[in-house]
C-alpha cells in the first residue's frame, strides 16, 4: 500500500521524538525482603509496591530468597499488580564462583520457583551482572539459556543502589534514632548522574537514547526513596515506561563479544568498540566507588 507523504514524514519523525525525550524502565532484582528491617519491613514492602502503581516492573528474583510463604506473597501481589518475574538464579552466587554446571542447574531450580506466578516469564538476569568470565563460558551460557527459551535481561543503567542500602542499614542498626531522610539527595543525585554517564554512552555508541532499563533492588532504600526518584526523572523530562516495553527494543537482543562478559549492556557494546577505554572503568559499578562521597557526608 503507499502511503502520503504527510504519513512518511510522521512515521520518519517518531524515532526523532523518542530519540529526543530518553525513557526509563524499572527492573528489580533479588527480593532479599529478609534484608529489609523488622520492625520497618511490612511499610517498606507496601511502599514498594505503590511505588510502582503506574509502571509494570520487571522483578528478577532469586529463587531461595522467596521459596517461603512470606516470599510467596510477594511473587502472587506482584503478579497481581502486572509486573512481571523473572529468573536470577536460586541462590544467587556469581557464574565465576561456581562450576558452570552448577550454576545453570540453579537456573532451573530457580525456574522450579517462580513457573507457577502469573507473572513469571522466561526472562533471566546475572547475579551481579556477570555473564561468564571467558568467551567460551560466555557462549555456554548463552546458549544454555537459549536452549531452555529464555532470553537475558540485560540493564543499561547501572547504579550502586544496593551499597547506599547497605550503609543505611548498618547505620540504622547503630543508631535506631537515625534520620533516613539523610540519603535521599545523595541516593537521587548518584543514580542521576549514572543515568546521564549511560545514556550520554547510548548516544555516542548507538547513534541513539534507547529506553533504558535501570538495575535497582528490593531493598529499604528504594522503598523509601523509589518515588521521589519516579518523580525526579519525570521532572527532568525522562518517561518512566513498563520494563516489557522498553525489553522489546532490539538493543536487547545485542550479544556483545566482550570477556569477562556483562556490566550494563552499554557497557559491554562500547567496550566492544574498542573506543571508549578511557569512559570504562571495570567494574562498571561498585560501592567503593560510592563510599568516599558517603563517607565525607557522613552517612
Ligand atoms: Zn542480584
Amino acid at each position: 500500500m503507499l502511503i502520503s507523504r504527510r504519513e512518511a514524514l510522521l512515521q520518519s519523525a517518531v524515532p526523532l521524538l523518542a530519540q529526543a525525550r530518553p525513557s526509563i524502565a524499572i527492573t528489580m532484582d533479588d527480593v532479599h525482603w529478609e534484608y529489609i528491617p523488622e520492625d520497618r519491613r511490612s511499610e517498606a514492602e507496601d511502599r514498594l509496591l505503590s511505588h510502582l502503581s503506574k509502571t509494570q516492573a520487571f522483578l528478577f528474583a532469586a529463587g531461595g530468597a522467596v521459596d517461603n510463604p512470606h516470599g510467596a506473597a510477594i511473587m502472587k501481589s506482584w503478579s497481581a499488580a502486572g509486573h512481571r518475574i523473572g529468573n536470577h538464579t536460586y541462590s544467587h552466587k556469581v557464574s565465576n564462583k561456581m562450576k558452570p554446571e552448577e550454576f545453570e542447574a540453579d537456573i532451573l531450580r530457580c525456574e522450579g520457583v517462580l513457573r507457577g506466578y502469573s507473572g513469571f516469564r522466561k526472562w533471566f538476569r546475572f547475579p551481579a551482572l556477570k555473564e561468564g568470565q571467558t568467551s567460551e563460558l560466555r557462549d555456554r551460557f548463552r546458549s544454555f539459556l537459549a536452549r531452555h527459551n529464555y532470553r537475558n535481561g540485560p540493564i543499561t543503567v547501572d547504579a550502586s543502589d544496593w551499597y547506599y542500602n547497605q550503609r543505611l542499614i548498618s547505620r540504622l542498626t547503630a543508631e535506631r534514632g537515625f534520620d533516613v531522610s539523610r540519603y535521599r539527595e545523595p541516593y537521587l543525585a548518584h543514580v542521576w548522574d549514572r543515568a546521564q554517564f549511560y545514556d550520554q554512552l547510548s548516544r555516542q555508541v548507538l547513534g541513539r537514547s534507547v529506553p533504558h532499563t535501570l538495575e535497582l533492588h528490593y531493598n529499604l532504600v528504594n522503598a523509601l526513596f523509589l518515588g521521589d526518584l519516579l518523580r525526579m526523572f519525570r521532572s527532568k523530562g525522562w518517561g518512566v515506561i513498563d520494563a516489557e516495553e522498553a525489553f522489546s527494543d532490539q538493543v536487547f537482543t545485542r550479544q556483545p563479544h566482550t570477556a569477562p562478559a556483562g556490566e550494563s549492556l552499554l557497557w559491554a557494546l562500547a567496550k566492544e568498540t574498542g573506543k571508549f577505554a578511557d569512559r570504562l572503568r571495570y567494574p562498571g559499578e561498585s560501592g567503593e566507588y560510592e563510599k568516599p562521597l558517603l563517607d565525607r557526608l557522613g552517612l
